[in-house]
């Protein structure tokens, strides 16, 4: 009776139900399995965030609808930490706008700027909704790809002028999930140059800026001269101060485009409720130790997996940022079946880098969401496993 829309199509979630129906048979069967598969922090978010949560939502006032856009407190708390921390001056009457999740941004932004026929270009590995939400709106995706011998970035110089022409928006991520990889200065100039050329939008997902290791800080994507006059960023508050329940982010730069996401969501949404813009607005405004100790917990995890799939004879780099490692496929089999083994013999759970897209095929990401001990635990038993 029921026949799915067209647009549902695009929406294959199969690879990430597949590996976690895996690693359930597995724990259903008794068996303790380590899961570095899901992309979701595991630690807490720092007292005072949780004290302003607290008290908010204690007032009887706060629970009516807000609205989409954010308090004026939110959208100054956001243009003040992107002041400190990039040196990007924004305005938040008019560049900047809450989002109930980067994920909320990324889903419904190709329904303000694209018309069939118009291209989208998306990272390939990419997570998800970058492809997700531009297919939902019609777009035809050109998929970049991201290999290991360009540094992961894009070669833009290989995108056809025809499809330049066509495109209306360009979707990049650095620090990356899930390649952990970070991008060089030039290559946002080079991407700003060349918005400017083909007049499309770059939206740059910037949600892993704070878990940055080895003292490497990245760029903003707006702190490249003429960026704001083709760009966005958005950034969430899941990654950087563990609050991914919370429902809670912003995009900022290009007032125009940030007024057009502005109006589908208010017609599409009410807004976050006020407690977590409270939360959030002292997570941005208060002490930022608590996001650099996350940082540093991340970055020792990353030496025990790196470290240890070394001494193992597993060649993986280590990454400058983000909360995953990217590993190449150690054994002759496609990353699903490696995967499945990985689960089964080991009680390892990751994600077969096809998850991600067609180029991904070949590798895993490890995702570096477990205590230290269970993570020295994990490299232990791949040892036995593929040793
Ligand atoms: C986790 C993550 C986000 C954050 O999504 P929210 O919806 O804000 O929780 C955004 N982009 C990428 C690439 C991520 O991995």
């Amino acid at each position: 009776m029921l026949t799915q829309a067209e647009r549902m199509k695009g929406l294959a979630s199969a690879i990430f139900t597949q590996v976690d129906e895996l690693r359930k048979a597995e724990a259903a069967a008794g068996k303790d399995v380590i899961t570095l598969s899901i992309g979701s922090p595991d630690m807490a978010p720092a007292p005072h965030i949780v004290d302003a949560l607290i008290t908010a939502s204690a007032d009887l006032r706060n629970y009516g609808y807000t609205l989409s856009k954010g308090t004026a407190d939110f959208l100054q708390a956001v243009a003040s930490w992107y002041k400190i921390n990039y040196g990007v001056l924004l305005d938040p009457r008019t560049e900047v706008h809450s989002l109930m999740g980067s994920q909320d941004g990324l889903a419904h932004l190709g329904l303000c700027l694209v018309n069939p026929g118009d291209v989208v270009l998306v990272p390939d590995p990419g997570y998800p909704i970058f492809s997700a939400g531009p297919l939902v709106a019609g777009a035809e995706l050109y998929r970049m790809p991201l290999k290991p011998e360009n540094s992961y970035l894009p070669d833009l110089e290989a995108i056809d002028e025809s499809v330049l022409k066509r495109a209306k928006l360009m979707i990049i991520n650095y620090p990356n999930n899930p390649l952990a990889a970070v991008a060089p200065r030039e290559f946002f100039v080079k991407v700003v140059e060349m918005a400017h050329r083909y007049k499309f939008l770059v939206c740059h997902d910037f949600a892993y800026s704070e878990l940055v290791f080895d003292g490497y800080r990245p760029d903003s994507f707006l702190s490249i001269p003429g960026a704001k006059e083709i760009g966005i960023e958005m950034h969430s508050l899941s990654k950087t101060y563990n609050m991914a329940g919370c429902r809670a982010a912003f995009v900022v730069g290009n007032a125009e485009a940030v007024s057009l996401l502005g109006r589908l969501k208010s017609n599409f949404d009410y807004g976050i409720f006020y407690p977590v813009q409270q939360a959030a607005i002292a997570a941005l405004t208060g002490p930022q130790d608590c996001a650099r100790e996350t940082a540093a917990i991340y970055q020792r995890r990353r030496d025990i997996i790196v470290d240890g799939f070394n001494l193992l004879g597993w060649k993986v780099e280590k990454p400058l940022a983000s909360m995953y490692v990217w590993a190449p496929v150690p054994t002759p089999q496609r990353s699903f079946e490696f995967i499945a083994d990985l689960i089964k013999r080991a009680g390892v759970a990751v994600v077969p880098g096809i998850a991600f897209g067609e180029h991904g095929e070949g590798f895993v990401r490890i995702a570096l969401v477990q205590p230290e001990d269970r993570l020295s635990e994990a490299v232990d038993r791949i040892r036995k496993c593929i040793g």
